[in-house]
C-alpha cells in the first residue's frame, strides 16, 4: 500500500485538490501549471517529485538554483524552472539562462536588463509581473499604481509580458487580493495569472490561477 507521508503520495494529493477546485470553477484541471518551490530542498528530495510525473519547479535564488538544478536539468529535460524570487538586474544574464519562467519582474530597470539578457542568450522565459498586491512596506512587487507605466515600459521595448503575479499578505484572506490581480490582469489583456502558495492554492485556482506555487504542502515544512 502506499504510503500517504511520501512525495509522490503527496504529489497526488494536491493534484487531487487542485483538480477539484478546477472542476468546481468550471476550468479544466489541465489549464493550470502546478509549479512545485522547491527551494532549501536538495536534490534528493526532488528526484521523487520528478519520478512521479512532476515537471514544473521554482525556486527563489538563482544562486542556489544554479547549483542545485544544472546537473538535475541536464539529466531530465523535461523539466521547467521557474524564479519565483526577486531578480537583481546584474543577475539577469544568469536567470535567462537557467529559468524558462520569471515571476519576480518589478520595475522599468529590471525589464531593461532582461531584454538585454533575453536578446544576448536568445532564449525567452515567460515573463511575469509581480504586483505588491497588499501595499506591503516590505514586500517585493510593483505597487499597483505603478503597474500601467511599467507594462508601457516593457512594450516600448518589445519586452513581451505573459500575465501578473502576487503573494497576498500573510494571515489574511487571500480571496480579495487574488480577485484583485485577476481584475487587474483583464484590464490590461493578459491571460496568465501566478497564484496561490500551500495554504490556498485552491482558491486561487477557484479566481482564475493559471499557475499555482506549492512548496510545503509537497516537500515538507522548510528547514
Ligand atoms: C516559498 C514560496 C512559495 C511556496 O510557499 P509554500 O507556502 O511553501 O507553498 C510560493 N511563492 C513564492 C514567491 C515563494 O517564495
Amino acid at each position: 500500500m502506499l504510503s500517504t507521508d511520501t512525495p509522490a503520495a503527496r504529489l497526488a494529493a494536491v493534484r487531487e485538490k487542485l483538480g477539484r477546485a478546477a472542476r468546481a470553477a468550471g476550468r479544466a484541471p489541465e489549464a493550470i501549471e502546478l509549479i512545485a518551490i522547491s527551494k532549501t530542498h536538495a536534490a534528493e528530495e526532488i528526484l521523487p517529485l520528478i519520478e512521479a510525473g512532476q515537471t514544473s519547479f521554482g525556486e527563489n535564488r538563482v544562486q542556489e538554483a544554479q547549483g542545485k538544478w544544472r546537473d538535475l536539468k541536464a539529466a531530465h529535460p523535461a523539466v521547467r524552472l521557474h524564479l519565483v524570487g526577486q531578480l537583481q538586474s546584474n543577475k539577469a544574464d544568469d536567470a535567462v539562462l537557467l529559468f524558462d519562467a520569471i515571476h519576480s519582474l518589478d520595475r522599468p530597470s529590471l525589464a531593461d536588463a532582461l531584454a538585454k539578457a533575453i536578446a544576448k542568450a536568445d532564449r525567452h522565459p515567460v515573463l511575469f509581473v509581480q504586483v505588491n498586491i497588499g501595499e506591503e512596506a516590505q514586500k517585493g512587487g510593483c505597487a499597483i499604481a505603478d503597474l500601467p507605466g511599467l507594462l508601457a515600459h516593457c512594450r516600448g521595448i518589445d519586452l513581451a509580458v505573459a500575465g501578473l503575479m502576487c503573494v497576498p499578505p500573510a494571515d489574511t484572506e487571500a480571496a480579495p487580493y487574488f480577485a484583485l490581480l485577476a481584475k487587474l490582469a483583464r484590464d490590461h489583456g493578459l491571460d496568465q495569472l501566478s497564484m496561490g502558495m500551500s495554504g490556498d492554492y485552491e482558491t486561487a485556482t477557484m479566481l482564475g490561477a493559471t499557475c499555482v506555487r506549492v512548496g510545503t504542502a509537497l516537500f515538507g515544512a522548510r528547514p
